[in-house]
């Protein structure tokens, strides 16, 4: 059976490495954000399907089976569409999906980077933003405080908000790194998704040691009765267990 494993997270390139080293007949695909993404060992894909109706006319066209939905807990357009076209072609979706970081003493949990850029306040504080580029532009209307953003290939310079200074970067990132990167630009606030996970913990982590506030975005509902995994592992029992089941109206081994 060929699947189609829609990725851009830690999880989606493990679970490739693991799918590839299995010899499971499969398509990544990623969406076209990260301007040089690390090659991964399957056949990859790059760029939106045009919605749903272009993800079915996939699906049908390359014979796809079944698909597992890697994609980060705040791709929820995504995930959707995956719920809304794997439901049209009927075929088997499962959905990979870490915890949630568990909120601490000290953190703010908002709904919306507006709420988050109002949450930074009206004393002008040093905030370091590990949020994305489609998130920065809430903060410009917090013009009075010092900004660190760190994403993987730099935005385009009218997102940024006034007062911005800018790392390339790509994770996992090691604690002590974050303790120093913390420390060193005298953050005083730390605002991030609540993506869960370990490679993007660390921040979080030494924000804590350091006694460093945190605000972080909760995440959006995804779509109900999804067969949900937390890790790759549990993606590949679901494979295994997937071409072990005979499908509609075959004979095992016929
Ligand atoms: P999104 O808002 O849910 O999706 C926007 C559109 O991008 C989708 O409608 C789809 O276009 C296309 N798309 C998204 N993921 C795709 C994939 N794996 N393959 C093909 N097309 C895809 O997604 P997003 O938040 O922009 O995230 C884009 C990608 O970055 C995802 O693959 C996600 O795993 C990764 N990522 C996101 C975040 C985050 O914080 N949002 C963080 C880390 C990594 P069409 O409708 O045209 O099909």
């Amino acid at each position: 059976m060929r699947v189609l494993l829609l990725g851009g997270t830690t999880e989606g390139s493990a679970l490739a490495r693991a799918m590839a080293k299995a010899g499971q007949d499969a398509v990544l695909s990623l969406a076209g954000v990260t301007r040089a993404p690390r090659a991964q060992p399957l056949p990859t894909r790059i760029g939106g399907f045009g919605g749903v109706a272009g993800l079915v006319d996939y699906l049908r066209a390359e014979r796809i089976g079944g698909v597992i939905d890697a994609t980060h807990p705040f791709a929820a357009r995504m995930t959707r569409n995956a719920a809304e076209a794997t439901a049209i072609t009927g075929m088997p979706l499962l959905r990979v999906d870490r915890p949630a970081w568990a909120m601490r003493p000290g953190w703010r949990s908002v709904a919306s980077m507006a709420e988050a850029a109002e949450a930074l306040g009206p004393v002008p504080r040093r905030a370091f933003l590990a949020v994305g580029r489609k998130d920065l532009a809430p903060f410009a209307a917090s013009p009075w405080h010092d900004y660190l953003i760190r994403s993987i290939d730099a935005p385009p310079a009218e997102l940024l908000p006034p007062r911005a200074a800018l790392i390339t970067a790509t994770g996992p990132f090691a604690l002590e790194d974050e303790r120093r990167l913390l420390w060193e630009r005298r953050i005083e606030i730390v605002v991030a998704k609540n993506s869960g996970g370990d490679a993007t913990f660390a921040k979080l982590q030494a924000a804590s040691e350091l006694g460093i506030g945190v605000i972080l975005l909760a995440r959006p509902e995804g779509p109900p009765q999804i067969r949900t995994v937390p890790d790759a592992r549990g993606a590949l029992a679901w494979l295994h267990d997937l071409s072990a089941t005979p499908a509609p109206g075959t004979e095992r081994g016929a």
